[in-house]
């Protein structure tokens, strides 16, 4: 094949798959104009969770008649116009591509009315065709609407996830644009129903409690403006008790703009090095400020990722800061405090970097008294094993017919509550308790969003949970496994790993979530047992259906055999 220049149809379908992934990029890019257009008014309204349209209207400056045409087409931009511009960024746009990548591949329409003018102008494009345009009477600001999203790029229209992800991602920008802009006031719909709010009056913690919910909200740590050589951060800090299983709530925006950055995040957790768990993520939401010419935006179409001049600076600046307010503000007990703690409490985590003596008392955990209820029977898919001890509070030394044994505690103690949860669930004899007081939790509209479609399953579990208003549950009784915990956070986290994406069958949810149960309710590496209780637990794994992996797929024993040991001995060649 001879090389050629590709006609411009074929040029612009690449950028648009760079640009428009999904409809909540539509949704991103249409907002990041109506903020450049310094509207202090932006609605979103969702149907179908984009698919069959985006409607985004802002009361900004508006565009002029005679340049509607022109921000339609590849490359127009009224926010750059020289190359040294690039270094000096300050608006949220600057490729001139969204508008004509959405037109590409939507049923596009677009009003506006520049301030200044006494009427507005509108344009319809299809599939990046124009088709229509002309005078029309319109308040000042911008309306886009676009409809039909990929209907000319069916891949893409395939590939697009549930409703409740899609909705999601769009739910999360808006959110974050919100809490950028806290002076815009922001009203998202999606399906006509109103999804989130923010009233435009400035105030963080308003929106916050938006979006993390009241109470979680309330109990985020603010972090002191730092100012440090040209960068300026402020922010929002989770207490360590508040925390959640994975690093979606590391929020960063630099100059107001929302991106992703590796770096940063790993500063943030270093910053709680010592006070979470392993394996626990706080929730964070940190503003950057950086001279333009110290960061470079230009690194990806959709302007989700920056690259800082001085990236180890910057990472310094977050850790340091970040740490700082939590020392200060959710300090550490202190020693004398720990001796107060219950006999057999957990092993302590020490402090990573030289804080001295001072610890850290991870959670108070569920006592083994479950273990007890288990019957153990025969049937057992491993030999019958003798206990010898327990290792760094985790692991199980056991030795039988074949060798060495080492059983992780966590792995295996989940695996037995999974069998036994199934198995009586199965059986329609679940236990459940009631409690004395219901307690009313108030989720996110995400989590809520996660939760709702789960909610018979959970009750199957013998969670009595149910709807209480927008966003708001009520829980009547738990599952005996989770008795000790505290309800809103034993709901909290069967939710809180469900994956956007997840879509799984009623059948394997069901799994899915008893599978989260047990992750909750078994005892945790770092528990110190008894030899009684170690017995216990390896009897019990023996009468498991599957004693060789916990219900998310870990193993739950490391086997040597006699053998190996031999050989590793030199005894054997
Ligand atoms: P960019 O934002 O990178 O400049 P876009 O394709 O998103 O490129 O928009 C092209 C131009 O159209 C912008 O530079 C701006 O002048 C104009 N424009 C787009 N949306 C709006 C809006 N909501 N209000 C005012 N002007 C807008
Ligand atoms: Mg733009």
């Amino acid at each position: 094949m001879r090389i050629k220049v590709l006609p411009e149809e074929v040029a612009s379908a690449i950028a648009a798959g760079e640009v428009v992934e999904r409809p909540a990029s539509v949704v991103k890019e249409l907002i990041e104009n109506s903020i450049d257009a310094g509207a202090n008014e932006i609605r979103i309204e969702v149907v179908e969770a984009g698919r069959s349209r985006i409607t985004v209207a802002d009361n900004g400056e508006g565009i002029q008649t005679d340049e509607l045409e022109l921000a339609l087409s590849r490359h127009a931009t009224s926010k750059l116009s020289s190359r040294d511009d690039l270094f000096a960024i300050s608006t949220l746009g600057f490729r001139g591509e969204a508008l004509p990548s959405i037109a590409s591949v939507s049923r596009f329409e677009m009003t506006s009315r520049a301030r200044q003018q006494a009427e507005g102008r509108f344009i319809v494009i299809e599939g990046g065709a124009r088709i229509d345009a002309g005078s029309v009477g319109a308040p000042t600001g911008t309306s886009v609407h676009v409809r039909d999203l990929f209907y000319n790029v069916p891949a893409r229209r395939e590939f697009l996830k549930s409703d409740r992800t899609e909705q999601a991602w769009i739910s999360d920008y808006v959110q974050r644009y919100a809490l950028a802009y806290p002076s815009i006031r922001f009203e998202l719909t999606l399906d006509g129903r109103p999804a989130f709010q923010s009233s435009g009056r400035g105030q963080h913690r308003e929106i916050l409690a938006e979006i993390f919910g009241i109470d979680r909200a309330h109990s985020f740590l603010t972090m002191a403006p730092v100012d440090a050589g040209q960068i300026r951060l402020e922010g929002y800090l989770s207490p360590p008790i508040v925390n959640r299983s994975n690093r979606k709530e590391l929020t960063f925006f630099v100059n107001g703009r929302w991106i992703q950055d590796a770096a940063l995040s790993a500063a943030v957790i270093q910053a709680y090095h010592g006070l979470l768990m392993v394996g626990r993520y706080p929730m964070t939401v940190l503003f950057l400020e950086v001279p333009a010419g110290m960061v470079d935006v230009n690194v990806h179409p959709a302007k989700s990722e920056v690259r800082f001049r001085e990236p180890g600076q910057v990472f310094r600046v977050v850790q340091r800061a970040v740490r700082a307010t939590l020392l200060k503000q959710a300090p550490p007990p202190s020693l004398e405090s720990e001796t107060q703690l219950p006999s057999g409490f957990p092993v302590q985590v020490g402090w990573g970097d030289g804080e001295g003596s001072q610890r850290w008392p991870e959670f108070p955990e569920p006592p083994l008294r479950s273990l007890e209820l288990l019957p153990a029977e025969a049937g057992s898919e491993i030999p019958l094993l003798r206990s010898i001890g327990q290792i760094g509070a985790s692991y199980l030394v056991a030795e039988g017919p074949e060798g060495l044994y080492l059983i992780d505690q966590h792995a295996a103690h989940e695996r037995i509550l999974f069998e036994k949860l199934m198995g009586e669930m199965r059986a329609g004899e679940l236990e459940s308790q009631g409690l004395l007081e219901p307690v009313t939790v108030e989720m996110s509209p995400q989590e809520a969003a996660l939760l709702e479609p789960q909610i018979e399953v959970l009750q199957g579990l013998g969670f009595g949970v149910e709807s209480f208003g927008s966003n708001t549950y009520r829980i009547r009784s738990l599952p005996v496994l989770l008795m000790n915990l505290d309800p809103a956070a034993a709901l909290r986290s069967v939710v809180e790993d469900f994956e956007e994406d997840e879509r799984p069958l009623e059948k394997a949810l069901e799994e899915k979530v008893a599978a989260r149960v047990c992750k909750r309710a078994a005892v945790k590496a770092g528990q110190v047992l008894s030899l009684e209780e170690q017995r216990q637990l390896v009897r019990q794994l023996e009468a498991c259906q599957s004693p060789r992996a916990c219900p998310h797929g870990r193993p739950t024993m490391i086997h040597m055999s006699v053998d190996s040991l031999a050989r590793q001995f030199g005894r054997r060649g």
